[in-house]
């Protein structure tokens, strides 16, 4: 049973999916105006681990992840270097994208982009304006903070405690809203800026309404969970919840996951305070793999103070992880026995443990850095209980063993065997269609390249297998 805190409860709860073996989860993605920074990278790792062990448990996951492509930010940006929006826009998604594969973040089912999803909040809000719950003003539509009962759910603030504290959301330029709780939902372009049509305004949406069309777009008006940094619970997952629930009219998402932040000096670690390291200067320094292990030291629900410390503590910890690997891999090139003892066997049966306690890690809200140490247990053991002695096929089933549970941490162990195996397999797909097309001469010329490297291949009854001379 997997248990996780739900913020909209404040409690730990057992989690349901809403059709079973299923998982409908949508985390908000970064606004691509510059290189991400670490504090970014935290989400991104936290929520495709969190994926993982769904996927490790047996579930589908639909994983949606937008990229906010329309922003102030943007504009100021494309302005400052006399491009387009959309030029800054496609040239940060890009370099995002090679950021989340250093992390070895899974790409998403779907990462949708505001601009191409405007017609939807269109809909939306009209669908809002019909119902009540928005009006327009001289092209800008409001959403009516008051009229949705449950507003304050999840950030857990009463009406009255914002009202107090409403100069503080009063904008400049929005004295015309009926009340200072009111948010934007539309609003009118200004010269030079990116616009779409629509009927109340050349203008854009509002920042909250896009991951509230874009999360029914793509995994329905009802969703198992809804993630983000800890900064988003409001206003604009409280906002998202009021648009979604009134427009809909069901609840928007079951559970609600938030991040700590990820900080630096003990201050969080934010564009604003110019105080980020991005992912990209990391990675000049270290493999991103030791960021990824590095977020994962802590949960996700603890604030993680950045350091030249406990990067390199992290460096080291992978270091051990993947000298344990590598050892089996050794060994097993050179044992001398090919089947497994019985009393191998029993060793073997002994790491059922260390599953058992990464597993109870994981299903209490996803703690990781007790399913790191679970890990740790199984590295010692794996030193502690192979030598040159070993079979190769105790050996196999231990390196399974500790691939499989950094494979729901995404932590590559086994990273030369993996790259390799898939070109192995496509050339001998390539070997195969030459076959079928009868160019002998390709099939074997396939054949030869792959011997040359030191694969054999063998025709069975089964297919081709291949295997290492
Ligand atoms: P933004 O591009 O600012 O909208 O942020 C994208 C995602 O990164 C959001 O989920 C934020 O909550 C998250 N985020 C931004 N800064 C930090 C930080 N210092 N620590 C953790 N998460 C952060
Ligand atoms: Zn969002």
């Amino acid at each position: 049973m997997i248990e996780l805190y739900n913020t909209l409860s404040r409690k730990k709860e057992e989690f349901v999916p809403m059709e079973e073996g299923k998982v409908r989860m949508y985390v908000c993605g970064p606004t691509v105006y510059n290189l991400i920074h670490i504090g970014n990278a935290r989400p991104m790792i936290v929520f495709d681990t969190v994926r993982r062990y769904f996927e490790y448990k047996g579930y589908d996951v639909n994983f949606v992840s937008n990229f906010t492509d329309v922003d102030d930010k943007i504009i100021k940006k494309a302005i400052e270097e006399g491009v387009s929006a959309d030029e800054i826009s496609k040239r940060y998604i890009a370099e995002c994208k090679k950021d989340m594969e250093g992390m070895n973040i899974k790409p998403a089912t779907k990462n949708p982009l505001a601009t191409e999803e405007i017609c939807g909040m269109v809909d939306m809000i009209q669908t809002l304006i019909d119902k009540g719950y928005a009006y327009e003003k001289n092209g800008t539509v409001y959403y009516r903070t008051r009229k949705f009962e449950d507003y304050g759910k999840l950030s857990h603030k009463n009406l009255d405690d914002l009202r107090s504290g409403e100069r503080a959301l009063l904008v400049t330029g929005e004295d015309e809203k009926e009340d200072p709780l009111d948010f934007v939902l539309w609003k009118p372009k200004k010269e030079g800026e990116p616009f779409w049509e629509s009927p109340w305004s050349e203008g854009r949406p509002g920042w909250h309404i896009e991951c509230s069309e874009m999360s029914k777009k793509y995994l329905g008006e009802q969703i198992d969970i809804h993630a983000g940094g800890e900064d988003l619970v409001f206003p604009h997952h409280e906002n998202e919840i009021a648009q979604s629930e009134a427009a809909n009219g069901k609840e928007f998402a079951k559970y609600w996951m938030h991040n700590a932040f990820l900080n630096i000096d003990n201050k969080k670690m934010s564009k604003s305070l110019g105080n980020f390291r991005t992912v990209r200067e990391i990675s000049e320094q270290y493999d991103l793999q030791v960021l990824r292990f590095f977020m994962l030291s802590a949960h996700y629900r603890s604030p993680l103070n950045f350091s030249a410390d406990l990067m390199e503590a992290s460096k080291n910890g992978l270091e051990r992880i993947v000298n344990a690997a590598e050892n089996l891999k050794f060994r097993m090139k050179n044992a001398k026995e090919e089947a497994i003892t019985e009393a191998e066997q029993e060793a073997y049966a002994k790491t059922e443990e260390f599953v058992g306690k990464f597993e109870a890690a994981m299903d209490d809200d996803f703690n990781t850095a007790d399913a790191v140490a679970a890990v740790f247990d199984l590295v010692k053991y794996i030193n502690t209980n192979t030598s040159e002695e070993s079979s190769a096929e105790y050996l196999k089933k231990l390196l399974e063993r500790l691939t499989k549970l950094c494979d729901v941490l995404g932590l590559i162990v086994d990273k030369e065997e993996e790259m390799l195996a898939e070109d192995i397999e496509k050339m001998i797909e390539e070997r195969q269609a030459a076959r079928k097309a009868k160019d002998f001469a390709k099939a074997d010329a396939i054949r030869d390249e792959l011997l040359a490297k030191g694969i054999i291949l063998e025709d069975t009854r089964e297919g081709v297998k291949w295997k290492k001379a």
